[in-house]
């Protein structure tokens, strides 16, 4: 439902009189309300040139039954808009409910999430007094397409999945991000020497891509390594681009490391629409009691007016927000009485913030906004379909007998002229032929068939063997066509193969 904002904020101050640009708020739940307020306080009293258009989402809409959390008029109220300030929500525990926060970057196609962390040492307390870190995690695929199958009794599986397309732009992003803002460094983590096809993909387009940014000094990292030099050593990095999944760890650990993850915002960017939020959760364990740290989702606020061209309102209260932290005025998750001089609830932060607007940081540097805000395009190379020989299939079965050699021999007798058995494999280990007796095996194999035509195989001859699986009784789960793309193998080989 939308509702007007002003019943649930101190009033407003901006001029009737000048340009007001309608965005959406949602106030979420847990600690949201109340950071929530305390960031709508800044911003009118700043002076922001925003008009609100409230909106419900979150734990009540999930439990009034709708399974994602956000209603139509929520998504009526973003296609307007167009821009969406966002307090954290709570997902309920159970019941099939999906991400609300993964379904609206899905949805809206906000494919670029950024994620400032910055240490604001000595005033807030932390390892790492040299940190200025951006993170930019790709924000609508990989694991995140949450595509999930109970296969067997013993094996659940969820697909990985990343495009050439979704991966240029977040690249893209990147780089432009890095030129616009002016950082020196991009870096890439990837895990491809495991992944070799999907990271791999990431990987060769992060190196094709950069050939157009040769001014900025680019490096890949494997994430496992890269995570613990960041955790280390994050002075070394500057703008790190990630797929999804590893995007989202790294950056609540970059957002901790620099004294709390109640200090960084975010930004989720698509080409029409963006959101905003901090980068973590409700915090249920604060919530109703005037303690949790509204920092990120004021600087999320910041990021916003940035990318709304209000420059002047953003610098405004990202320098007094500054000079707050350098007063040693913070909350009680940033608070260390050697270097806080008051610690201070949720409104009262807020309060000290407003009493700053116009004032500069005396340590720090003053924070200074272009007036327009850099538009970064993104363009993707159209793609070329490739030349596909179908070459064979790998048929998933659910089989209880753990002996390969058993279930070797019966797949031998379903061979037909064309296509042959040529491995078993156990949880991507090979099994048959020649197999190792310690390996552990569950009840679910994969089994790959393989042309010995140099010209591939017909779909019919899949169907004939799939039909001769049936007749066997065999439990297939899922089958996978392998193909050659422009003459080259397209799939995996099996883990000892
Ligand atoms: P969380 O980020 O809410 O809390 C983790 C820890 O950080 C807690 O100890 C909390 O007290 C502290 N913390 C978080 N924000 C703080 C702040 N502003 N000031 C001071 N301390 C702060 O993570 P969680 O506990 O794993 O998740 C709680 C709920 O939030 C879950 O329902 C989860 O689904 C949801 N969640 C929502 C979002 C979002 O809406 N963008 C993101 C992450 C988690």
């Amino acid at each position: 439902m939308i509702t007007q904002i002003e019943s649930r904020t101190t009033e407003r101050k901006v001029k009737t009189t000048e340009q007001l640009t309608p965005i959406t708020v949602a106030y979420g739940d847990g600690i949201g309300p109340e950071i929530m307020n305390a960031t709508m306080k800044v911003l009118n009293a700043a002076g922001a040139r925003l008009e609100y258009e409230t909106v419900d989402i979150g734990e009540q809409v999930y439990l009034s039954g709708n399974t994602s959390g956000i209603g139509e008029e929520t998504w009526t109220s973003l296609r307007k808009t167009k821009v969406f300030l966002k307090a954290p929500i709570t997902t309920p525990q159970g019941g099939g409910y999906k991400s609300l926060n993964v379904t609206t970057r899905k949805v809206l196609g906000l494919y670029a999430n950024v994620r400032p962390c910055v240490s604001y040492h000595p005033f807030v307390s932390t390892k790492h007094p040299v940190m200025n870190v951006v993170i930019v995690r790709e924000n609508e695929e990989d694991l995140y397409g949450g595509i999930e199958h109970q296969q067997t009794d013993e094996v659940v599986q969820c697909l990985k999945l990343i495009s050439r397309p979704g991966t240029e732009k977040i690249i893209r992003y990147a780089f432009e991000y890095a030129r616009a803002y002016g950082r020196k460094k991009v870096s890439c983590f990837t895990k491809d020497n495991i992944m070799k096809m999907t990271d791999g993909l990431f990987h060769e387009v992060f190196n094709i891509v950069g050939k157009e940014y040769p001014e900025i000094e680019q490096e890949h990292r494997i994430i496992d390594i890269g995570a613990a030099m960041l955790a280390e050593s994050p002075e070394k990095f500057d703008v790190i681009v990630l797929p999804n999944l590893y995007g989202d760890i790294l950056s609540d650990i970059a957002a901790q490391i620099t004294g709390s993850v109640g200090l960084a915002g975010s930004a989720n960017i698509g080409d029409g629409i963006a959101m905003f939020e901090a980068i973590h959760g409700s915090a249920p364990d604060l919530a109703g009691q005037d303690k949790a740290n509204p920092s990120g989702l004021m600087l999320a606020a910041v990021q916003m007016l940035v990318h709304l061209g209000q420059a002047d309102v953003a610098e405004k209260i990202h320098n007094a927000w500054l000079r707050t932290i350098e007063d040693g005025v913070h909350t009680g998750d940033i608070y260390d009485s050697n270097v806080s001089s008051e610690c201070v609830g949720t409104d009262s932060f807020a309060d000290a913030v407003i009493a700053r607007l116009g004032l500069a940081p005396d340590k720090f540097p003053v924070v200074k906004y272009a007036k327009d805000a850099p538009t970064i395009t993104i363009k993707t190379t159209p793609t070329v379909p490739a030349v596909k020989e179908l070459v064979g299939i790998d048929i998933f079965l659910y089989h209880s007998d753990r002996n390969p050699e058993n279930l070797a021999s019966l797949l031998k007798d379903i061979e037909s002229a064309g296509i042959k058995l040529q491995m078993i494999t156990n949880r991507g280990t090979k099994v048959w032929p020649n197999g190792f007796a310690e390996t552990f095996c569950t009840d679910h194999w994969r089994c790959r068939f393989i042309s010995d035509e140099p010209q591939g195989v017909s779909y019919q001859v899949i169907i004939d063997i799939l039909q001769r699986l049936h007749n066997k009784r065999l439990n297939v789960i899922k089958t996978e066509n392998l193909y050659t793309m422009n003459g080259k193998k397209m799939f995996s080989a099996g883990q000892g193969q």
